[in-house]
């Protein structure tokens, strides 16, 4: 009998091992799985005492390794996340400002694992936020940029169907329906340019590109901007042949040569040129002397619908796209726009290219 019973006991107490093993092994995945995620993961109890962390929690909220055994509060200094991780569970994420990084904005969300234990996850939401903002700025650019010649063609439209009207004005306004409709028509072309700039893949394999072709070809499309007086001046320098999708270079001549031409004062000369440098790459190059640009406006050209004058560059018939579209189309060529630009005396506009033979 005793026997048996004592066959009992170690059955259990292997057991019992057995299972500590299990979970001390569960404990050691569950540690591991928490340290390699990048959200932050802090469990505590209904009195906000620590019970564990992970590194990440510990960066993002400025939590010390040994901060277990210890009060949440008294490391995190964040009024309203501690009143936050003392409601319940039931609650939207809270965002706050990381106590870490005054420019990063951090989100945390509280669940409640049983009557005594708490775990809040946080993460960095800064970049998902730039995102969100520069999404809904893009889309009231595009509404504002689109609204305001559409106001013009409704304006027009609504005089031309007016009967009182006089006979010659509303036919004189048939001609005039059609500058802002081709500026509607330019941003949405610019606009679809960018959407495929941003999702087609570089082709594996380029082609070669003979830049003096494209260049004259973008020179024949701009002409017709160029003032009575104006001068465009092409130097092919060299005959170097460079990969890339024709296309693309295509636009970013069309777009530095009549940049060039647009904020330059009629009649003044433009210079466009193809060359080697010294360093062995082939460089495209357009100089104007036109109005120049303040150095505060560099590092900002590029980006979608910044104007040094928002008015002026709409007068000059910009879409306020171009040099966004030049960015994109020279990073997929594996080059960068630079730009040396004074105020009243002109910019020079270059970029340079890996040479193939
Ligand atoms: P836009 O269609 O308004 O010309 P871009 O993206 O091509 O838009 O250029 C952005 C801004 O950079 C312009 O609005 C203008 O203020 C400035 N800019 C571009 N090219 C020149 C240039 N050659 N000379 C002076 N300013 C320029």
């Amino acid at each position: 009998m005793s026997d048996i019973l004592e066959d009992n006991e170690l059955e259990k107490k292997t057991k019992k091992k057995s299972d500590q093993s299990k979970l001390k092994a569960r404990l050691r995945d569950l540690e591991f799985f928490t340290e390699v995620i990048p959200d932050g993961v802090v469990i505590i109890n209904n009195q906000l005492i620590v019970e564990a962390t992970n590194e990440s929690a510990q960066s993002l909220l400025g939590l010390p390794e040994d901060s277990t055994g210890k009060s949440f509060e008294e490391f995190v200094k964040v009024a309203r996340l501690n009143s936050y991780v003392r409601g319940d569970s039931q609650q939207e994420p809270l965002e706050f400002t990381s106590p870490v990084q005054k420019d990063s904005t951090l989100e945390a969300r509280l669940f409640n694992v049983d009557k005594e234990t708490k775990v809040v996850i946080v993460r960095d939401i800064t970049t998902l936020n730039r995102l969100l903002t520069m999404r809904q700025s893009f889309v009231a650019n595009v509404s504002h940029e689109l609204r305001t010649p559409l106001t013009v063609v409704k304006g027009y439209l609504e005089t031309m169907v007016d009967e009182s009207a006089p006979q010659d004005l509303r036919l004189s306004l048939i001609k005039k329906l059609k500058a802002p409709v081709n500026r509607m028509e330019s941003l949405v072309q610019d606009l679809l340019l960018l959407t495929q700039l941003e999702s087609n893949p570089v082709p594996p394999e380029m082609d070669k590109i003979d830049m003096t072709e494209l260049i004259q070809s973008a020179y024949n499309e701009v002409q017709g901007l160029l003032g009575e007086k104006g001068f465009l001046v092409i130097n092919n320098n060299s005959d170097a042949k460079i990969k890339g999708i024709s296309a693309e270079l295509s636009s970013v001549c069309i777009n530095l040569i009549s940049n060039a031409i647009r904020y330059s004062p009629d009649g003044a000369n433009i210079e466009v040129s193809w060359a080697k440098t010294e360093q062995g790459k082939a460089r495209l190059a357009v100089q104007d002397r036109g109005l120049g640009i303040a150095k505060e406006h560099l590092d900002r050209i590029t980006e979608r619908f910044y104007r040094v004058d928002m008015k002026d560059s709409r007068a000059r018939g910009g879409t306020g796209l171009g040099l966004a579209i030049v960015k994109h189309v020279l990073r997929r060529h594996n080059s960068e726009l630079q730009v040396k630009s004074r105020v009243g005396e002109g910019s020079l506009f270059f970029c340079d290219f890996e040479i193939v033979q």
